[in-house]
């Protein structure tokens, strides 16, 4: 699934465009954390993909929407994109990988970003990915 290998790489390129689309999309449901993937089309990331958080307890948790899981899984295929990343925000704690994103971290080919509305006027994002049951995180570099 991923066109890249994660070892041999430091730094992950994110076009603005995206950025603000995930931030815009977090700032959207102040209070309430907010999720979503991240595809990619010959390795680079290319588009985003909101996805409807439908956890029980939305301040502190995410669970993405089954069937829009699904739904997006199959446009991304007709797309030609592949799945790069899931990301979802930290409404009140800062942008790293809570102990449940961690134990649930439900695809471990893909890099986790997490927003972070913690600090007003700010955006953080941050970008991590699963090795030996640890998040480890990589550089994150916002392009035009
Ligand atoms: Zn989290």
């Amino acid at each position: 699934m991923r066109s890249f290998k994660v070892n041999n790489m430091n730094e992950i390129e994110i076009p603005i465009e995206n950025v603000n689309q995930i931030l815009a999309h977090a700032q959207s449901a102040a209070g309430s954390e907010i999720c979503g993937f991240i595809a990619a089309k010959n390795g680079k990331i290319n588009r985003v993909y909101p996805v409807v958080n439908v956890a029980s307890s939305p301040a502190c948790f995410y669970r993405m929407d089954e069937k829009q899981q699904i739904d997006t899984m199959r446009k991304m295929r007709e797309s030609g994109e592949e799945l790069f990343g899931i990301y979802h925000s930290h409404p009140s704690s800062g942008a790293v990988p809570s102990e449940v994103d961690i134990k649930e971290a439900a695809y471990p080919e893909a890099v986790y970003f997490i927003v972070s509305l913690n600090t007003v006027g700010v955006l953080e994002m941050r970008a991590f990915y699963l090795k030996d049951s640890l998040m480890k995180e990589l550089e994150l570099s916002v392009i035009a």
